[in-house]
């Protein structure tokens, strides 16, 4: 009987293995439609400057509007966009797309987007970038690319060169997801970084756990020292962000403050104030 039992798990495995291998390959075949048939989109979610409550930028966040699936999340298709390649036409449109949507918008915001450890390998990314800037006006320093260590750990010079080149053409660069992962300190003096987003796994249960706040007030304090800003991610709680704000943290991001939506609750003032209204936690809320 046990030898029927493990005979039966394995078939479930191989039964869950089929479905993922199947999964992964819909995936695929789906995605390489998704840009032609104008699926993808870009939800924005704004990042507010905790002693002004100005927002400061907004982060870019892909969305794929799947036909049959709704709705889909990066981390579903992020995967099998990086292996097969697929990032680098998607992250061109997100660049050029996001450049162009909120070309119009009122303020002085910077524009956050992700590149992933293929995309900063990609010999055209600068061009596309450059060309971007250009074509919709944007001040380059008020572009930024949000980089996670993995970029950082790539082989070979193209990815440092990359960058480079990024900074040159006045773009700023930011650390993604600091403080999870390896987060090496020495990835913080191989590339003089803008900004240090601190994940959102230490602002979850800050209140609750003084490890997290030694955690957060040593990165800040850390950043500080380099000259560089420091973002929270995650903020969800009004107890969490005035934390974050005392721990000397500058910036915050979260559901709290406002969920990533489509592009067309920030094309104008009033657009954004409602957004940002929507709960009783209003940004002007969070004005000192
Ligand atoms: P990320 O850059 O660290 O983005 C933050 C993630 O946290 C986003 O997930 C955002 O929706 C989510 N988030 C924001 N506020 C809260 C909150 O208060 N609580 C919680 N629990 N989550 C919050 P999302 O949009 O699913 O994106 C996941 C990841 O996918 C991103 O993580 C980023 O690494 C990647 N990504 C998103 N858009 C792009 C893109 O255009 N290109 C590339 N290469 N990667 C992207
Ligand atoms: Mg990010
Ligand atoms: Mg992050
Ligand atoms: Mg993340």
């Amino acid at each position: 009987a046990a030898k029927d039992k493990g005979r039966d798990t394995i078939a479930l495995y191989d039964q869950a293995m089929d479905r993922k291998a199947r999964d992964r390959r819909e995936i695929e075949t789906d995605l390489r439609e998704a840009v032609a048939r104008d699926q993808l989109n870009i939800h924005y979610q704004p990042v507010i400057d905790l002693d002004s409550g100005e927002v400061g930028g907004y982060e870019a966040l892909l969305r794929w509007y799947h036909p049959q699936r709704g709705v889909v999340r990066p981390d579903e298709f992020l995967g099998v966009a990086e292996e097969t390649g697929l990032i680098v036409p998607i992250g061109e449109w997100v660049i050029g797309q996001a450049l162009r949507e909120t070309a119009t918008w009122d303020g002085d915001f910077r524009i956050a987007i992700n590149l992933s450890p293929t995309q900063v390998r990609s010999p055209h990314l600068v061009d596309v970038v450059a060309r971007a800037i250009h074509a919709h006006g944007f001040d380059p320093g008020r572009v930024e690319f949000e980089i996670t260590e993995h970029v950082l750990m790539q082989k070979g010079s193209v990815c440092g060169a990359n960058l480079e080149k990024l900074r040159e053409l006045g773009t700023k660069i930011a650390l993604d997801d600091f403080g999870i992962g390896y987060s090496s300190l020495s990835y913080l003096r191989r590339f003089p970084f803008d900004r240090i987003k601190i994940d959102k796994d230490f602002v979850e249960d800050i209140e609750q756990s003084a490890d997290n706040q030694a955690i957060v007030s040593s990165i800040t304090r850390l950043a500080d020292a380099l000259g560089m800003a420091a973002t929270a991610e995650g903020v969800e709680t009004r107890a969490q962000l005035d934390l974050l704000r005392k721990l000397g943290c500058q910036e915050a991001q979260g559901y709290l403050i406002c969920e990533p939506v489509p592009g067309e609750n920030f094309a104008t003032p009033d657009a954004v104030e409602a957004a940002m209204h929507g709960e009783a936690s209003g940004i002007l809320d969070y004005r000192k």
